[in-house]
């Protein structure tokens, strides 16, 4: 069943939020990057109905951050093997196991063909704000384990959506929540206040206006 057919059955005919079984919800994996990618090719490899949802605007949205950077592993350790089996039908080969893709090669050579078959069990510009328990809160949480997961989802466009899961996958990595400078996972003194002079991410510093700051 496709992802879309097991959210619509989530509404009655009065467009009213109602529980399905459990069984026939889509998995929600949260991030299009590398891994909700495969994750979601290994729940097409089992016949479980995956559906990723990514805030940016194309797969692998955090990795093109990045894509002046050469990756330290080979395209042979880089694709997951049920993603290949995915791929394969479309004419797709993995690039030469044996070399060194920057992110924008892997962005562009594998994680957007692969978001590509997954077709509409991939939604872009969909940002995850929250992950509850159907009709569960802090008072009432008997027989949680029991009840679907409730996915919150702001759009680009500003639309908001509430999706239900039978498991919710998270992805998300840890580009947006980078560590700070100081040890023991804490700002080293002085961290905060020099916060307009630091990056945490890594610079182009072949670009002109990046190099010049
Ligand atoms: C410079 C650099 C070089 C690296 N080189 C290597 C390497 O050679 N080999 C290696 O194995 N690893 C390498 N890494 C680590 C690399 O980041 C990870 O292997 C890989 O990107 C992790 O994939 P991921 O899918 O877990 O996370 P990410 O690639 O960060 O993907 C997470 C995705 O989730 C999306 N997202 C985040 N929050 C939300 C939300 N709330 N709702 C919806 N979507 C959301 C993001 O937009 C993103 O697309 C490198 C990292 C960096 C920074």
């Amino acid at each position: 069943m496709l992802a879309a057919q097991a959210i619509d059955r989530c509404r009655n005919t009065q467009g009213v939020a109602v529980k399905p079984a459990t069984t026939e919800l889509p998995v929600v994996v949260i991030g299009a990057g590398p891994a909700g990618l495969a994750a979601a090719a290994n729940l097409v490899d089992r016949g479980i109905t995956p559906l990723v949802l990514e805030a940016g605007t194309a797969a692998g949205a955090t990795v093109r951050d990045w894509s002046h950077v050469r990756l330290f592993s080979t395209w042979g350790e880089v694709v997951d093997p049920a993603a290949e089996k995915l791929l394969a039908p479309t004419g797709w080969t993995r690039p030469d196991p044996a070399t060194y893709p920057s992110g924008g090669d892997w962005a562009e050579r594998y994680l957007q063909p692969l978001a590509d078959v997954l077709g509409d069990r991939v939604r872009l510009g969909a940002t995850v704000t929250g992950v509850s328990r159907a009709g569960r809160d802090r008072i009432v949480d008997a027989d949680r384990e029991t009840q679907p997961f409730v996915v919150h989802v702001a759009y680009a466009d500003g639309a908001e959506e509430r999706i239900f899961a039978r498991a919710v996958i998270d992805a998300s990595g840890t580009w947006t929540t980078p560590s700070p400078a100081g040890g023991s996972g804490l700002p080293a003194l002085g961290e905060k206040a020099a916060a307009d002079r630091i990056t945490y991410r890594v610079p182009d510093l072949k670009d002109p206006a990046v190099r010049a700051r």
